[in-house]
């Protein structure tokens, strides 16, 4: 495994001014889009300690806010949304527009503050921030429209109309984790924006810093006072207070939180989506160039260190290629390089902090007891930096392993040769998760097929993850146990409105009239009934036929 050097130490990164984290923290601590309780100081609060992954050296410390600190926000937010839900759709776009365009401009600081605070490798941290550009231009773009008033039918045709107009539901609370803190964040809090309402926006404790250099942006592009509020703290103590004050909440994170923040939203009765956790699988099908594959899934399951919820952590291969799968699998694998310093050199960064390097290390030491072959990696590169782990093939994993049943997260996965596609759709179905997946084949409409028999929210076909994630005009999210809900596509914002349709009848009320017997009256409506059931049903046939089926 290639290393590079020196490490991503704060007092080295190239554009991030002294003293810039702490004037981040101060937003939190003088209530400026932050979430100080306009009656306590600084001085009253107790902080929280953010280390850097990739040196473990303390770089700040952000406010740990409480629940009266979460209602003040969320006060302030809901005084702030009253103009917002009232200002044109059109003009909303515009400023998330705007936004996109800051975060283009100020994109080296944030580079920077992404690698201090994630221990990500430079190239992800890029993959990562230009997600958010994208996501503006999308809502600029399509948002209004999504928004718009709408025709429906109405009960009686030509008698009465029903027009269906969208609302915001108010304050939105956004959670978000660690792992992509400026693109996940984001990707919930600007569809809420644009669809009229507020957001107070909890970080992750580790990673609270990108999300307060975008509330910066987002008031430097004109998002009125108050409007979006960032509360750091404690997930298990801001994260309820929020449930508790907010109209609805996104939530992305593991599945065990995202259950109880589900069932408090449910006490609540408030609407909820939750993005959690996958057991990904990838499929390679025996008509697969194994190289390009090969290359594919390096992406697929060591981007970001293999903290990606869309990363692939097993591999079934039809039983044909396998040998030459592997043998290149290995080989490009080996070829990534390890490291976190400001530049391009390193494709590879740190995990996140010890709890997650002790994780990995113990998936990897149970399948190494249990019989499993450690083809590249398994060991912790200490040297390169105290979280750093090697990109890890594992063989011959047993399928109860901790490695096969759970979500690692982390730079390892496991490939199996399989008998056929059938057993490869099976073997990818076995799972209570059902996030992401990828197939691989020389016939693009043999793979769509196999896609469509695996029970993902997403599914590629030969691309790892952003063939569906870089759709944002799609849906994207969870089956079974990873969440609820989707983000991004029209289904993204809609997930933020209330729907009022208004019913406006042209011919008086619509009751039995006075002025007909009531039996003369039933046998007609039955009978207009019946005609109107065979019309459409003629009119169904006559468009079926038309369009050749
Ligand atoms: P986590 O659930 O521990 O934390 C996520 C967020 O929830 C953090 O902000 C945390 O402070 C907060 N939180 C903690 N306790 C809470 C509570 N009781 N109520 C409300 N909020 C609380 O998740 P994690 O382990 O830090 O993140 C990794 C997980 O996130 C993985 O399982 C990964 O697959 C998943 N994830 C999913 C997606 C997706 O889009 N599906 C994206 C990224 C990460």
């Amino acid at each position: 495994m290639v290393t590079t050097d020196p490490p991503a130490a704060l007092a080295d990164a190239p554009h991030l001014p002294p003293g810039r984290l702490e004037t981040l923290a101060e937003r939190v601590r003088d209530g400026r889009g932050g979430s100080a309780s306009a009656s306590r100081t600084a001085g009253d609060r107790d902080t929280l300690t953010v280390n850097a992954p990739a040196t473990d050296e303390r770089i700040g410390s952000v406010p740990a806010c409480d629940g009266d600190d979460v209602d003040a926000a969320v006060e302030r937010a809901r005084e702030a949304q009253t103009e917002w839900a009232e200002t044109p759709a059109t003009e909303r776009a515009r400023v998330i527009d705007r936004f996109g365009d800051l975060v283009v401009d100020r994109r080296e600081e944030l580079l920077d503050l992404l690698q201090v605070e994630t221990g990500k490798s430079r190239r992800t941290a890029v993959e990562e921030l230009f997600d958010v550009p994208t996501g503006c231009g999308y809502l600029a773009e399509t948002a209004p429209g999504v928004l718009s008033e709408e025709r429906r039918s109405g009960v009686a045709p030509g008698a009465t109309t029903a027009t269906v107009t969208y609302e915001p539901k108010g304050v939105v609370g956004v959670i978000s984790p660690w792992n992509y803190p400026l693109t996940l964040s984001m990707g919930d809090a600007l569809p809420a924006l644009v669809a009229g309402n507020a957001v107070v926006l909890k970080p992750d404790e580790k990673t609270p810093y990108g999300a307060l250099a975008l509330a910066e942006l987002l008031e430097v592009a004109g998002l009125p006072d108050g409007l979006f509020q960032v509360v750091t703290g404690d997930g298990g103590t801001v994260g309820p207070a929020l449930v508790d004050a907010v109209d609805y909440i996104a939530f992305t994170g593991s599945t065990a939180t995202g259950r109880a923040v589900a069932e408090r939203a449910g006490r609540n009765l408030i609407d909820c989506s939750l993005e959690l956790g996958g057991n990904n699988p990838l499929v390679v099908l025996d008509d697969a160039d194994v190289d390009e594959t090969a290359r594919g899934a390096v992406q697929a399951c060591f981007s970001n260190a293999g903290q990606l919820c869309l990363s692939a952590e097993r591999i079934y291969v039809e039983a044909p290629a396998y040998d030459a799968f592997v043998e290149a699998f290995v080989r490009e694998t080996e070829r990534l390089t390890l490291g976190t310093g400001y530049d391009y050199d390193a494709s590879v960064g740190s995990l996140i902090d010890a709890a997650q390097l002790d994780r990995v290390t113990s998936h990897v030491e149970d399948a190494r007891e249990r019989g499993a072959t450690v083809l590249t990696g398994g060991r912790a590169r200490p040297d390169v930096g105290p979280y750093c782990y090697e990109p890890t093939i594992l063989a011959d994993v047993e399928p109860d392993t901790t490695v096969a049943c759970e979500e690692t997260f982390g730079p390892v996965v496991s490939v199996a040769p399989v008998p056929d596609a059938d057993a490869a759709i099976a073997a990818a179905n076995d799972s209570p998760y059902g996030l992401n997946a990828s197939v691989w084949t020389g016939d693009r409409e043999r793979g769509a097929a196999v896609a469509r028999q695996i029970d993902c929210g997403t599914v590629n076909v030969n691309d790892a993850f952003l063939a569906t994630w870089g759709a944002v005009d799609a849906p994207m999210g969870g089956f079974g146990d990873s969440g609820l809900g989707r983000r991004h596509g029209p289904e993204g914002i809609r997930r933020y409105v209330e729907s009022r349709t208004v019913g406006v009848s042209r011919v008086g009320p619509l009751t039995f009239p006075d002025r007909i017997p009531t039996d003369w009256f039933v046998g007609g409506a039955f009978a207009a009934l019946s005609l109107g059931r065979k019309a459409s049903r003629g009119l169904r046939g006559i468009k079926r036929r038309l369009r050749g089926r």
